[in-house]
């Protein structure tokens, strides 16, 4: 893979007339040393994953040196398969940025946001936190909700309203289809959770409605979690009086 790889470089020590520079950043060659760990989008990536990498503190020379180093550190089981995992999930967002000019947000990728408003759209909370990029988009927006609720429990809210961009959540949290993935087991404890509070309803709403939550996401750079009371970052507060004005 260190050499063979279709990339600018490759390309180029193959004698073709391209463009060495990576087109996603333009800082450096794309070589698979820069595409993988150096590029600013990767490294987001790596450091967002489970692995919590920081791979601009290394200093290696080739890509094949560091994969051999990688696998020597991977002691704990299935974890150079995650490794291979996230380099996998990078040459995704490169392709569909060379190939289709689609930008990937590795930060979009992982973060799950909520805003807690009340019944005249005014905020209660906003809370944000990072989900690991191993698991589907469909568990990803069920532990997003199982997290939610359990905020919302523990500030001491007990008549919910929920919504949610994703259909198919929505309909497994109403109880209309069962999966056989793990995203069910998660929405089994969110159910559960319900069932002590005085009400609970799960609705769908369309991405467009859902800007505030996906607002709070973005701007949520950390991997940690982020609950803000009676607050919100500044870059939301527009969506949120919008919100409120539609209400
Ligand atoms: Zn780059």
């Amino acid at each position: 893979m260190a050499k063979g790889l279709p990339i600018m470089d490759t390309f180029s020590n193959q004698g073709l007339k391209v463009d060495r520079i990576c087109s996603r950043c333009g800082d450096a060659n794309e070589t698979t040393l820069h595409l993988f760990l150096e590029c600013a989008e990767s490294n987001i990536m790596w450091r967002l994953s489970l692995v919590r990498l920081d791979t601009t503190l290394f200093s290696f020379s080739n890509f094949y040196d560091w994969c051999v180093d990688m696998i020597y550190k991977c002691k704990v089981a299935h974890s150079w398969e995650t490794v291979m995992m996230i380099i996998w999930k990078i040459w995704g967002m490169r392709s569909s940025w060379v190939f289709e000019k689609k930008k990937i947000d590795p930060m979009a990728d992982c973060s799950k946001a909520m805003a807690f408003l009340d019944n005249v759209g005014d905020i209660i909370m906003t809370a944000s936190m990072s989900i690991s990029i191993e698991c589907s988009p469909l568990e990803a927006e069920a532990q997003a909700v199982l997290f939610g609720l359990t905020l919302a429990y523990d500030v001491g809210l007990r008549r919910l309203e929920v919504e949610s961009d994703c259909l198919q959540l929505v309909k497994m949290l109403q109880g209309i289809v069962q999966e056989k993935y793990a995203s069910q087991l998660i929405v089994f404890d969110a159910l559960s959770l319900t069932s002590i509070l005085e009400s609970c309803s799960f609705a769908f709403c369309l991405r467009l409605f859902n800007k505030v939550a996906h607002l709070i996401a973005k701007s949520s750079m950390t991997n940690e979690l982020r609950v803000l009371m009676e607050d919100c970052t500044l870059d939301v507060l527009p969506a949120i009086l919008g919100d409120k004005d539609n209400m």
